[in-house]
């Protein structure tokens, strides 16, 4: 298979030669193509509770249900996801990973977008603000015995786990996941500045969603927002859907964290899905507007989750300016793609076909076509 378009590096014309699942040669090419024919690597995005519908976080009769995450996000440009496990009880922790192999063990497209699964929690802040909507009853020390279990269930497929570095023991329990090749992040943490530092040095790499799962008021310092932030050993994962986070504190994070910065959608359920009030398994009543904001119907100013998926992040980076079309492409696709699995040579020769072709129109990306592996997932009109 042959793409030819403009490459979202630098707007030149290039053409893609695809042979199997891989990129056999990316040139340039001289043919007049058209000014807003964009080609780039597939997102990639490492927080997905659920969308279109369907969560992650449920358990459905028929999990194969669950195969419409994968095929919707092809259709927005996501060739890479990592369905998201939140705090729940052992058992149904056990049994939501025993899910979502099984619909990667029956279903080809979920597997090759299914690329590993986050577990946010249990080991998180039990304190109200860092904690979330996590439940709290569920909010315990980090127990490396259980990520045992829970890793032989899922296949080797955990990636990341977050915790907060609040707990005693959980420096020991960081140095055993990296041992395990298990990225370790920070989130829903109420840590102080020193067992942050020690959770880094002892081998956590990454923030998630920086500037969300915090107290509504903070001490002005020292916090474990400044912490994270003046950490250059921290990557980041910010939810840039307009909502979660003010532009202002999305340029000054980008500032602070240069290349360390990357998207994630944090989708639940009722992403993907039209405007209007909803009764959730998980979220109670809540009301999603058409500006996507989804928060709980009686208080606007409590959010239920994120209803946009990554491509909406990209597309409100450039509008609002925090970046170019080029880095915020970056921020949802080679950066996370870098940080979770690196030595995958992304958009480049020899590396996986993982494309898309999107039309570029006043800021606003539309997908034309989807590759994963070098097939063709997603193509408009058909
Ligand atoms: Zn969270």
């Amino acid at each position: 298979m042959k793409l030819k378009g403009r490459s979202y590096k630098n707007n030149q014309p290039i053409e893609i030669v695809i042979d199997g699942e891989q990129i056999k040669s990316k040139v340039p090419c001289n043919e007049q193509l058209p000014d807003h024919f964009i080609l780039g690597p597939g997102f990639t995005d490492i927080q997905v509770n659920g969308y279109g519908g369907v969560d992650y976080n449920e358990i459905y009769d028929e999990p194969v249900k669950l195969t419409s995450i994968s095929r919707l996000l092809y259709k927005e440009g996501v060739t890479t996801h990592l369905p998201t496990i939140i705090t729940n009880s052992t058992e149904q922790i056990t049994k939501l990973i025993r899910q979502v192999i099984s619909l990667r063990n029956a279903d080809e497209q979920a597997k090759w977008s299914i690329d590993g699964l986050h577990i946010e929690g249990p080991f998180i802040s039990p304190v109200d603000g860092p904690r979330g909507a996590h439940p709290k009853e569920f909010v315990r020390a980090p127990d490396w015995n259980l990520i045992l279990q829970w890793q032989e269930v899922a296949e080797g497929q955990i990636k990341i786990i977050t915790i907060s570095p609040e707990w005693e023991n959980s420096n020991t329990f960081i140095e055993q996941c990296l041992k395990n090749n298990i990225l370790v992040s920070i989130g829903h943490t109420c840590a102080t500045h020193q067992q942050l530092q020690d959770a880094v040095s002892a081998g956590a790499c990454m923030s998630t969603h920086l500037g969300n799962g915090m107290h509504p008021m903070l001490v002005r310092h020292p916090n474990y927002l400044w912490s994270q932030l003046a950490d250059d050993r921290l990557k980041t994962s910010i939810i840039a859907d307009g909502f979660h986070l003010p532009a202002e504190v999305i340029r000054v994070f980008k500032k602070v964290k240069e290349d360390k910065i990357f998207m994630v959608s944090d989708s639940v359920s009722l992403a993907g899905m039209p405007p209007g009030d909803y009764d959730l398994h998980i979220g109670g009543q809540v009301t999603l507007t058409k500006e996507g904001k989804l928060h709980l119907r009686n208080n606007p100013s409590i959010f239920a989750g994120s209803a946009n998926h990554i491509k909406h992040g990209v597309e409100f980076l450039i509008n609002q300016n925090l970046a170019t079309l080029t880095e915020a492409w970056e921020m949802a696709s080679i950066r996370p793609q870098e940080l979770v699995f690196p030595g995958n040579k992304t958009f480049q020769s020899g590396g996986k076909a993982d494309i898309i072709c999107v039309s570029v129109n006043d800021g606003m990306l539309e997908v034309i076509k989807t590759i994963k592996n070098g097939k063709e997932m997603y193509v408009k009109g058909n």
